[in-house]
């Protein structure tokens, strides 16, 4: 709508305008019926696929809009964006307090056993900037060859995204466990084409 990412002064303005509009909706909403509506900043498993299709078959492939298989989730910077944890987080809760019905906000990181005072440092960020956030780690398993570690997002010769073991090659999804959060929870089930595809362009925070 901007041409800019809402991480821009230009694009924040006009992102909490939206959200400032829809609240506003809900007030009225609240007022008229006496029921609670409220803004809500959805995780929705499969919306981010089927919401990307639709938007392609109605618009096109638009860069930078339709151009992905999913779309991002409410307010949060793009996945793709690079951006370190704590600015994220102190950007996000400005959106959080316009998202009254429920909220949440993440940080990828990498294994961070060897660095816990990063850890605290984080946690603390989030206790004193906002509501409610996560950090994302990734702790997969392979089965073939015991492994443990980040099992990678391939493509395979018909360009279907599949996951493979960076230490044996071992791309069998049934004996290998890989955990990503991916809306308010921690999937272990394997990810449609437009998750995985998110999946496999998050940028670390940290
Ligand atoms: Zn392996």
């Amino acid at each position: 709508m901007t041409g800019v990412s809402h991480t821009d002064p230009v694009g924040t303005k006009f992102g909490k305008r939206i959200m400032e509009y829809l609240n506003a909706a809900c007030a009225k909403w609240r007022a008229e019926t006496n029921i609670d509506f409220s803004l809500y900043g959805t995780p929705m498993e499969s919306t981010t696929y089927r919401f990307a299709k639709k938007l392609q078959d109605r618009f096109g492939i638009i860069p930078h809009v339709t151009d992905k298989s999913y779309i991002t989730n409410s307010y949060h910077v793009h996945v793709t964006e690079p951006i370190d944890a704590f600015d994220k987080l102190t950007f996000e809760a400005q959106f959080q307090k316009l998202s009254p019905g429920g909220a949440i906000s993440y940080v990828e990181v990498p294994n961070m056993q060897n660095n816990l005072q990063a850890v605290m440092a984080l946690i603390q960020h989030i206790y004193d900037n906002i509501m409610y956030a996560e950090l994302n780690t990734k702790s997969d398993y392979c089965q073939e060859c015991g492994y443990s570690g980040e099992i990678e997002i391939v493509e395979d010769e018909s360009h279907k995204l599949i996951w493979k073991c960076p230490n044996c090659g071992n791309t069998d999804q049934s004996k290998m466990n890989v955990a990503r959060r991916t809306c308010g929870y921690i999937g272990t089930q394997f990810w449609n084409q437009g998750r995985t595809q998110e999946i496999k362009e998050r940028v670390t925070h940290l």
